[in-house]
């Protein structure tokens, strides 16, 4: 059983009811957080351990007063709007990793095999099989290549995707606050991510005619792109949703400049053995080393 926790954590989050099993700090229960946590407050500076503590019992709504002094003024605001229900009635785990929410054995042990096995025995469809083999292949930063993945499986918690379960009730992207926000939309189509694709070297154009998911999109560049130019994709969507995060947590927005050099310092990172190569470098050989993938590939018609 305490083997099988991490299975749980991973896919799962606390849908508030009544608050009685949900433990404040330890458990994931905030939509709003980019892990579902809440970092903010002391538990030994106040009188509160379960979330049923900031519930006002009278009136079954969230004590705001005691939310607003206990926590940070953002997470204050996020726990403001998980919805309250009508009634009481019990916490209750939601499966993230599927689309019915309901925890089942195949499920969690199908997250387990495809998180932790080859990915080429992960899926049935050969361009599939031939996908994920390439996705693990690229020899990006573990944390990147992961983001990805989960962008692929349409497993980030977007905004769209937790209004959908009853989590929270805006899906409007915090970016731009002009559409839902979907993966697609937070990875590629959102007018605030659309122009760091444009201005990274890769010079990447993202149409809103042509991509209908994350997953089709990267699949084509996968079949295309240059392994250098895709470990700079893969880090590049990294920062893009770390960049969201950032925002929805700290209220602070990476400016494009920003983003280039946080790109430039993981690239370094993820390549110890060699000279680090970062946006600038690829830049100035941009005609030699990425002549296939800029003309040939990254800017060529990206039907999905
Ligand atoms: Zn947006």
């Amino acid at each position: 059983m305490k083997e099988s926790k991490w299975v749980v954590d991973e896919g799962s989050i606390w849908k508030v009811g009544d608050g009685e099993s949900i433990h404040i700090w330890n458990d994931k229960w905030c939509p709003a957080t980019p892990d579902n946590y809440i970092h903010s407050g002391h538990q030994s500076a106040h009188e509160v351990h379960y979330v049923k503590d900031l519930i006002a019992q009278d009136t079954n709504q969230w004590n705001m007063r005691l939310v607003y002094t206990i926590f940070s003024s953002s997470e204050a605001r996020y726990i403001s709007m998980i919805p309250r229900p009508n009634q009481r009635k019990a916490d209750s785990l939601v499966w993230v990793l599927v689309d019915s929410g309901e925890f089942t054995v195949k499920s969690a042990y199908n997250m387990i095999m495809e998180k932790m096995k080859p990915p080429c025995s992960s899926s049935s469809a050969p361009h599939s099989q031939d996908m994920w083999r390439k996705l693990w292949k690229i020899k990006a930063l573990p944390r990147c290549s992961d983001l990805v993945w989960q962008a692929c499986k349409n497993i980030l918690p977007v905004r769209k995707r937790l209004t959908e379960r009853g989590l929270i009730e805006d899906p409007v992207c915090p970016l731009c606050g002009e559409q839902d926000e979907t993966v697609v939309h937070a990875m590629l189509l959102c007018n605030e991510v659309k122009k760091i694709w444009f201005a990274s070297p890769l010079a990447i154009q993202i149409n809103d005619n042509e991509v209908t998911s994350f997953e089709r999109w990267m699949c084509c560049m996968l079949s295309r792109g240059h392994d250098d130019g895709m470990i700079m994709v893969f880090t590049l969507a990294y920062v893009i949703w770390s960049r969201r995060n950032q925002w929805v947590l700290n209220n602070k927005i990476l400016q494009l400049h920003e983003v280039i050099a946080k790109t430039n310092s993981l690239l370094a990172t993820g390549l110890p053995d060699k000279k680090p190569q970062t946006l600038n470098d690829v830049t100035k050989c941009r005609d030699d080393c990425f002549n296939i993938s800029i003309d040939a590939s990254l800017r060529a018609n990206v039907l999905m």
